[in-house]
């Protein structure tokens, strides 16, 4: 049996982005839904680096909507300097059970946090029964998401990949604007784009791309492409990220078809101000509310802030809206490594909508712009040369 000196639990630790290991490379599993720890406050699991023994929980975890247990494995990071070496467990078992099982080998544990938001009511049961009485499970928000919020080097590459993959397609088909072939539909644009990025070696669209225009369409922030057809005169707002392994891009330029008329120069010109603004703002230590604060001043300052309809920008990553967001309310303070858009608009019901969205990543003094799609006029590009 055992000896009378138990060695003391062991922390048992998500690992998001240690050294040598990307959030590239974890994808499959870092949107783990289970933090295990030994009566330790969980900020003490997050971070690998320092750490000797890893165990990882699963995105396999996630129940499937038929409510079958979720399965799951479980793996070991050595040799944590280099290569990591993965090592998985024989065969998948439940969720719950996988779980329970690596704490025990860990060395046991009190107290197993949960991520509430994620984890369904039958999960949850599962869990209680794997672990028995003799352990409480915790609940806990936002665990994962704050792990992910700093991108490593490997990360804003991959980013900075979708966001070109983005570029390069609204490039080639954006210039079809300026004199949009009869009978050019919002959904076909859209699929153009969405071709495009496939064929330039994106996995996906990013989310389905927005395709607004018109007096009405274009007032919407979040229209989904219709059959309605481009025109001479109206705004066109497209919204357009490209997915790379698993990592996201966000990107929005508005144009008008034809000569813009003076309002649209006019408000064109204000939302760009507003989004330089924005841009300027940007680096560590700002608040949320700031950079929102930022492009709000400027559009405010025209007498236009009810216009305005929605917050400045949102965190990009394994997710295309996650920490930290920028609006009114938002006290997150913008950290080296986050990437964040910043994204004004202006929208009325008789006009259409414009937008203009920029997706950066913070750094030591600013921030470097990832998207670089041309945003100086709403007059639709030239094609590329080759
Ligand atoms: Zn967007
Ligand atoms: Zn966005």
């Amino acid at each position: 049996g055992r000896g009378s000196a138990a060695p003391p639990p062991r922390p048992i630790s998500l690992v998001f982005s240690p050294h040598g290991i990307s959030y590239a490379h974890l994808a499959p599993w870092a949107s783990g839904h289970l933090v295990a720890e030994a009566a330790l406050p969980l900020t003490a699991l997050l971070h690998g680096r320092a750490l000797e023994a890893h165990a990882l929980w699963s995105a396999m975890a996630k129940p499937d909507p038929a409510g079958q247990a979720p399965q799951a494995r479980w793996l070991t990071f050595q040799n944590f300097g280099g290569e990591p070496e993965l090592t998985f467990s024989a065969s998948p078992v439940s969720a719950a059970e996988t779980l329970a099982h690596v704490v025990s080998a860990c060395g046991g544990a009190s107290r197993v946090g949960f991520e509430a938001a994620h984890v369904t009511v039958l999960e949850h049961e599962r869990q209680r029964s794997a672990f028995g009485a003799g352990v409480s499970l915790v609940p806990r928000v936002g665990v994962v998401e704050s792990g992910r919020r700093s991108k490593d080097d490997h990360e804003i590459a991959l980013i900075e990949r979708a966001c070109s993959i983005a570029d390069a397609a609204l490039a080639e088909v954006a210039p079809m604007l300026a004199d949009p072939p009869p009978g050019l539909t919002e959904a076909e644009v859209r699929n153009r784009l969405e071709m495009r990025m496939r064929e330039l070696g994106a996995s996906g669209p990013s989310y389905e791309t927005i395709v607004a225009t018109g007096p009405v369409n274009a007032a919407l922030p979040h229209h989904r492409p219709t059959a309605t057809v481009i025109e001479r005169g109206h705004t066109v707002v497209i919204d357009v990220g490209a997915l790379v392994d698993g990592y996201h891009s966000d990107m929005t330029r508005t144009f008008v078809v034809g000569e813009p008329s003076t309002r649209q120069r006019e408000w064109y010109e204000l939302v760009l101000a507003a989004q330089l603004a924005g841009l300027a703002a940007v680096r560590p230590g700002v608040t949320g509310a700031e950079l929102d604060a930022a492009c709000r001043e400027v559009i405010a300052a025209a007498g236009m802030a009810d216009l305005f309809v929605h917050g400045t920008g949102h965190g990009v990553g394994l997710l295309i809206h996650e920490d930290p967001y920028a609006n009114r309310v938002s006290d997150a303070v913008l950290q080296v490594g986050d990437v964040v858009t910043v994204e004004p608009g202006v929208y009325r019901g008789d006009f259409g909508g414009i937008r203009i969205e920029d997706l950066v990543v913070v750094t030591s003094d600013g921030c470097r712009v990832l998207t670089t799609s041309p945003k100086d006029s709403p007059c639709p590009p030239s094609p590329p040369t080759t």
